[in-house]
């Protein structure tokens, strides 16, 4: 039998636009594999680097990079909550960490405004992730970033499924592997029975 997400046509699929940046960003951590991708300083330095969001000699503090990964980790509970479920104090810590990233409406030749980043080093990088949800709410892009249901997985996948109803980050892999679970715990509850 098909599962639900083959069901409805879904396939993994990279967040487009702005968002690509924050849907890469928010799987720097996910369970299947090497879970943290974000270990050190360093390493948070070198993802930035990569993505020319951080000058190759700029330094990341300890501070910096707690504050980093808090945010990121925050980011990941906000979407895989139901939208009235996340907690106040939850939100508190989140914006208090935005906060910290400046951002500032600025206009192009057109007319156009767009948020920039301001500040400097690892503010300017995480403002400009920030800027990229704040792109993606107004594309309405970012409420289709979603945590995949399987726990031995739980990687933020983009859901192009046609009424936003996709679960899982890939149907062949996490949707059949979730269905054999349950395949399993339903036979050997019957097999007690
Ligand atoms: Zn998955």
């Amino acid at each position: 039998m098909a599962g639900l997400a083959e069901a409805i046509g879904y396939e993994p699929r990279t967040a487009p636009g702005e968002l690509a940046l924050v849907h890469a960003f928010l799987n720097t951590w996910h369970a299947d594999g090497p879970r943290e991708r974000l270990e050190s300083p360093e390493r948070l330095r070198d993802w930035l680097v990569k993505r020319s969001l951080l000058a190759p000699a700029a330094r990341v503090s300890v501070a910096e990079f707690e504050g980093v990964r808090r945010l990121r980790d925050g980011l990941r509970r906000l979407i895989g909550t139901p939208a009235d479920g996340v907690a106040a104090a939850e939100l508190e810590a989140i914006n208090r960490l935005g906060r910290k990233m400046p951002l500032v409406v600025q206009f192009d030749a057109a007319g156009n405004p767009r948020l920039e980043p301001g500040g400097s080093g690892v503010q300017i990088a995480v403002a400009r992730i920030l800027a990229g949800i704040a792109a993606g709410r107004i594309e309405g892009t970012w409420p289709r970033l979603k945590l995949c249901r399987n726990v031995e997985c739980q990687r933020i996948f983009y859901d192009t499924s046609k009424n936003h109803s996709a679960i899982w980050c890939s149907s062949q892999i996490c949707g059949n592997r979730m269905h054999a679970r349950a395949h399993r715990a339903r036979a050997h509850r019957d097999g007690e029975a």
